[in-house]
């Protein structure tokens, strides 16, 4: 018999598509996070459905893509230019991606986003359905369909709607906020019968899980019990699966020759000073001018470590062409700026900040060679920063600074000294216990976090959700 197969169901396809001609396509596979884990889904044949990135008006470029991507085993769904503004730009990122982190709107902006919720809204749901229809014609009978993240909370119900037979899971990978934030919304009622119309509806944390059950407890008013959610005798089943990463992964590249070349380049360069990493998206919810802030505060209250430690940042630009993160990096500058020219001498300055991003490999030095990470997120979905920053620190052994904000601070809180990242205090003074933390406690912290992040991996995550789905549904069968 053949294998089932698993549809994968998420707003970017795993691949970068470069027109190169009127027919013909450059595809470049990107191999981190979705694509890694699901090489550990090893009994299902795995098929990506998704949006490439580009837009494709003409049907002679369309049909190209489509037969250059079916050898990646990927499938297009074409979105037009308004779609995706109203969409994408409208109502993921400038609607659920901020409401979802706890964060407010600048006030001129939440007006603005008041007088148009309704039509990015109905614009959302039309691209769900697009997504649903690219499903529908891909679908043989038995297939797993696993939908992913906030881009598409309406498209389980639009996939039952037509199949109620088909097996449906939806996985968030956002935190999902107290139902308080989330009953602002006005389109609310609408997300949340519509992600219930899953089989399986999985979150990072507890937490979000608990959240998502309390907003349809207190705005659907259907019953929670410990299974999930219950409506008329239907059972949503709502859990925790927290995502690792593919560990191995980091700790082979840190054999290579040129990451071994790296990590002495940056420890020769960086000799007599104690090395601080901060790698973020530049995003709001990383937190990154309140890192920069409490690091000051350190310096400020520790003359004597000013010239033996340094802080690396690596700010990797996102959505360059929002004002409010022109705004943030504006911001970001400014203090560091200030900063460097506070306690900066002739020959070193205190913060180096990039704005760029790093390749894998040079990544990997980087958190090879780091004392102290510093991870600072308001919120955060997981952050897998913290995940790779363990994973590569086998010989180092240095010590992980982690907000409490991030979904990470439930798995690598007994190794991480954890923090409130809005109190610049108390981080500050937890930056000066790592530089000074003994051998032998960030011997016995690194190995927590090490056996964790090692054990609990990208591949295991995505089978265990996976076999989670097929349970769900053979319950479901016994029980009718
Ligand atoms: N990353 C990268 N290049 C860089 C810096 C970071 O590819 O220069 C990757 C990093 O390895 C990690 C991801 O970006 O896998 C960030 O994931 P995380 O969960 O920490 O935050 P997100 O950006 O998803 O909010």
């Amino acid at each position: 018999a053949s294998r089932e197969r698993l549809l994968v169901v998420a707003n970017r396809l795993p691949v970068s598509a470069v027109r190169r001609g009127v027919d013909s396509w450059h595809l470049e596979i990107s191999v981190g996070g979705l694509v890694s884990a699901l090489l550990g889904v090893k009994e299902f044949e795995t098929r990506w459905i998704g949006w490439a990135g580009v837009n494709v008006p003409d049907e002679i470029g369309q049909r190209a893509l489509i037969k250059a991507l079916a050898e990646k085993r990927c499938i297009p769904v074409f979105l037009d230019e308004e779609i995706v503004h109203q969409y994408y730009n409208g109502y993921c990122n400038n609607i659920l991606w901020p409401l979802f982190h706890y964060l407010g709107l600048p006030q001129e902006d939440r007006l603005a986003t008041t007088r148009s919720f309704q039509s990015q809204f109905d614009a959302y749901k039309k691209a769900n359905q697009m997504f649903a229809e690219v499903v529908k014609e891909h679908y043989v009978e038995g297939d797993v369909v696993w939908c992913h993240d906030y881009h598409l909370m309406f498209l389980p119900k639009c996939l039952k709607e037509r199949n109620r037979k088909m097996k449906v899971g939806w996985f968030l990978h956002t935190p999902f906020p107290s139902s308080e934030i989330h009953r602002t919304l006005p389109s609310r009622l609408e997300l949340l019968r519509s992600v219930l119309a899953a089989d399986l509806v999985g979150f990072h944390t507890y937490d979000y899980a608990r959240h998502f059950v309390s907003a349809c407890t207190r705005i659907l008013g259907l019953e929670g019990t410990p299974e999930g959610v219950e409506d008329q005798g239907r059972l949503t089943r709502v859990a925790a699966f927290p995502i690792g990463i593919d560990s191995d992964r980091f700790i082979r590249a840190l054999e290579l020759p040129q990451v071994q070349d790296h990590m002495k380049e940056l420890k020769e360069r960086f000799a007599g000073r104690k090395v601080m990493l901060g790698v973020d998206r530049l995003d709001m919810i990383k937190g990154i001018p309140q890192k920069i802030l409490a690091f000051e505060k350190f310096l400020e209250e520790n003359p004597n470590w000013r010239d033996k430690v340094v802080l690396l940042q690596i700010a990797v630009p996102t959505r360059t062409d929002v004002p409010e993160y022109q705004k943030l990096t504006s911001q970001v500058h400014e203090i560091v700026g200030r900063i460097n020219g506070r306690f900066g001498t002739l020959t070193a300055v205190p913060i180096h900040h990039l704005d760029r991003s790093l390749d894998f490999h040079a990544l990997c030095a980087l958190y090879a060679v780091t004392d102290v990470a510093l991870v600072t997120s308001l919120r955060d979905g997981m952050n897998l920063v913290s995940y790779e920053f363990v994973a590569c620190q086998a010989s180092k052994k240095g010590v992980l600074i982690l907000s409490e904000f991030a979904g990470a601070a439930q798995s690598l809180g007994a190794g991480a000294i954890l923090v409130n990242p809005w109190n610049v205090t108390e981080v500050a003074s937890s930056i000066g216990y790592a530089l000074n933390m003994p051998a032998d406690e960030r011997e016995k912290r690194h190995h927590h976090n090490f056996v964790h992040v090692t054990t609990h991996t990208s591949q295991e995550w995505a089978a265990t959700f996976v076999s989670e789905l097929n349970d769900t549904i053979v319950e479901a069968q016994l029980r009718t």
